[in-house]
């Protein structure tokens, strides 16, 4: 499957706002943001237009959308599917991104962002109720016991991101034994459980017209 592999401090830079792409450099003084808050490109600091209307709406949802580092035709997907169930749409669309499994992994702290979970995901490191999982967008359910397999327990991508979550409270809708390095998922997302800098509310304005 596609994904981006350009530089990704530059999409932080495009959105001017910090997406935590990179682990430990994204709350240190080296995170470009702090020193060059302005699009990247040559004339990017050159650019001062106000953004309204439409390109608000594009704005949050390519923000949304390289946050939890989906392709378009994926998130779409997840707009259509939260579209069509019951509920609160916007709702909805978050708590699907949250129960992505590269999501789940970071949240638990398996590494330190959700770019190197969905590595570490895709290389077979992860297991859902014993049975080894890889695929990044697969969907967690209430209930679901999520661990790291044994031989990967010791990875230094594991360890730095069990070190920063211990730090760093897992949400109310997860559990985490950090002894044995398994996470419960204890009920799905609302809304209020998941602290995220994005009016989900636009992305569904623009795509619902
Ligand atoms: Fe974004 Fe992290 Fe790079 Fe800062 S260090 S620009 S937050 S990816």
């Amino acid at each position: 499957m596609a994904r981006y592999t350009g530089a990704v401090c530059r999409l932080c830079r495009r959105e001017g706002t910090k997406l935590f792409l990179k682990g430990t450099k994204c709350t240190s003084d080296r995170c470009p943001i702090e020193k060059r808050n302005f699009p990247p490109g040559q004339h990017g600091k050159d650019r001062k237009a106000k953004i309204v209307g439409y390109g608000l709406q594009l704005h949050e949802k390519q923000k949304a959308k390289r946050m939890y580092f989906t392709l378009e035709g994926q998130f779409r997907e997840y707009y259509e599917k939260a579209n069509r169930a019951q509920g609160v749409t916007g709702e909805l669309l978050i708590q699907q991104l949250e129960r992505r499994l590269d999501n789940v992994a970071y949240r638990l702290g398996f590494a330190i962002s959700r770019r190197q979970a969905r590595q570490v995901v895709r290389h077979g490191h992860v297991s859902v109720n014993g049975k080894k999982v890889n695929i990044p967008s697969y969907q967690v359910n209430a209930g679901d016991e999520i661990s790291i397999r044994e031989h990967a327990k010791k990875l230094v991508v594991v360890e730095q991101g069990v070190q920063f979550a211990q730090q760093n409270p897992v949400p109310t809708w997860l559990e985490m034994n950090f002894e044995t390095l398994t996470g419960r998922v204890l009920h799905l997302p609302k809304r209020a459980d998941v602290n995220l800098p994005i009016n989900e509310q636009l992305i569904v304005e623009l795509y619902s017209k």
